[in-house]
C-alpha cells in the first residue's frame, strides 16, 4: 500500500467491471452457505479464504459456480445485491454498473419477474439508504452456450428492469468464440442497451476485434491482450472505446503473470482511455480502493493522476450527461480540498 490510500478511500469513485456474485464477501458468501448447509462452499471465514486460492482461471470458474450455487430464491438475491451495495458505499463508490448473470439464477427456478424485482428491490434501497447508484449488465455465461444467450437476451429485453444499461457476455473466452453471439447482441442493442463483452483477458487481441466487429462492443471487459496489436490500440484510442482493466484479477487467473509487467502503461501511453476495476474483489482478496493504488504504482500517479482515473470512469459509465458531471465535480471538489490541505 503507498501511502496516497488515504486520498483513495475517500476519492469518489465509479466502478464499471465488477460481478455480482463476484463481489461476495466472505460475510455474505458465509450467510448464504449457512441459508444452504448442503453446498460445497465452507461457512467459516478462515476456510473461506483457502477456498477462494485459485489454482488457474478454470479453478476459478468452478469456485465461483459454486458460490452462484447458493443463489437459489429471490431472497438470496436481494439479500446478495443490497450486500454488495454495502461494501461499495464502505469505500465511496458512488456509482456501480454491476455485471449480473440471471441465467444463473432463472436456471435455478427463480422466475425472471422476481429476480428482476429482487434486485430493482436492492437497487433503490441502495441508492436512498447507502448513496450507491447502481446500474446493472445482463451478461451471458459464455461456458453455458447459446441456451444461454437466448435466456438473458429474452430476459433483457422482454422484462422491464428499469436500472438494466448494458448486455455482457463473460466466463471462458478459450473455445467460446465471440462471433456466435451477434445475433444476440444485436438484439439487444435494438432495445437499446449498451454492448460490453469481456474480451482479451485469457486470449489475443483478435478476440478483441470479434468483440467489435461482431458484438459492436463500446467498452471491452479487460482487453489485456490488446498491447500485443499496436492496430488494436491505435483502434481503441482513436474510436475512445474503454478498456475494464483489473490489475490484481489479472493475477490471480494467471492472465498475467507479473503485476509489474501489467500491459496498463502501454495502453495509457497508447492513449486509450484506462478505467480501474476490481472484477470479482473479494474472491481475489482485493476491492477497488486497492486497485486504485495498485494502479497508482503501476502508472506513477499522484492525486491528480488518481482523481483523472476515477475521472476516466465516469467517462466511461453509462450514466447520463448530468449525471457524470455531477459526480466528476464531486472528484475535483475532494481532490482540490485535500491538495488545500
Ligand atoms: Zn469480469
Amino acid at each position: 500500500m503507498t501511502d496516497l490510500q488515504p486520498f483513495i478511500a475517500g476519492l469518489p469513485k465509479a466502478e464499471l467491471h465488477v460481478h455480482h456474485v463476484g463481489s461476495a464477501s466472505p460475510r455474505i458468501v458465509s450467510a448464504l452457505a449457512s441459508r444452504h448447509p448442503d453446498s460445497p462452499v465452507p461457512t467459516d471465514p478462515e476456510a473461506l479464504a483457502d477456498y477462494f486460492v485459485f489454482r488457474d482461471f478454470a479453478h476459478f470458474i468452478e469456485v465461483y459456480l459454486s458460490v452462484v450455487d447458493l443463489i437459489r430464491d429471490a431472497q438470496d438475491v436481494r439479500l446478495l445485491t443490497y450486500e454488495v451495495a454495502r461494501d461499495m458505499s464502505r469505500q465511496n463508490i458512488r456509482y456501480a454498473e454491476l455485471t449480473v448473470t440471471p441465467f444463473s439464477s432463472t436456471r435455478r427456478g427463480i422466475p425472471d419477474a422476481e429476480f428482476v424485482e429482487a434486485i430493482e428491490d436492492a437497487r433503490k434501497a441502495a441508492e436512498a439508504e447507502l448513496g450507491v447508484v447502481l446500474r446493472w449488465c445482463f451478461d451471458i455465461p459464455g461456458e453455458a452456450g447459446l441456451e444461454s444467450a437466448e435466456e438473458t437476451t429474452r430476459i433483457a429485453v422482454e422484462q422491464q428492469c428499469e436500472g438494466l444499461v448494458s448486455f455482457g457476455l463473460g466466463g471462458p473466452e478459450i473455445g467460446v468464440p465471440r462471433p456466435q453471439f451477434k445475433p444476440y447482441f444485436d438484439r439487444a442493442i435494438a432495445a437499446g442497451l449498451r454492448s460490453v463483452p469481456h474480451a482479451g483477458e485469457t486470449t489475443g487481441p483478435q478476440t478483441i476485434w470479434d468483440a467489435l466487429n461482431d458484438l459492436r462492443a463500446e467498452r471491452i471487459g479487460h482487453g489485456t491482450s490488446a498491447t500485443r496489436d499496436p492496430r488494436l490500440l491505435e483502434h481503441l484510442a482513436e474510436h475512445r472505446i474503454p478498456l475494464e482493466v483489473c490489475p490484481t484479477s489479472n493475477i490471480a487467473t494467471r492472465a498475467v503473470t507479473d503485476l509489474d509487467q501489467h500491459p496498463v502503461k502501454d495502453m495509457v501511453a497508447a492513449g486509450v482511455l484506462v478505467t480501474i476495476n476490481s472484477d470479482d474483489p473479494p474472491m481475489f482478496g482485493t476491492d477497488l480502493n486497492t486497485e486504485y493504488g495498485v494502479a497508482a504504482r503501476l502508472l506513477d500517479l499522484d492525486e491528480s493522476g488518481l482523481a483523472g482515473l476515477a475521472k476516466n470512469a465516469v467517462e466511461a459509465s453509462f450514466l447520463d450527461p448530468a449525471g457524470k458531471a455531477k459526480l466528476a465535480a464531486e472528484i475535483d471538489a475532494y481532490t482540490a480540498e485535500w491538495l488545500r490541505r
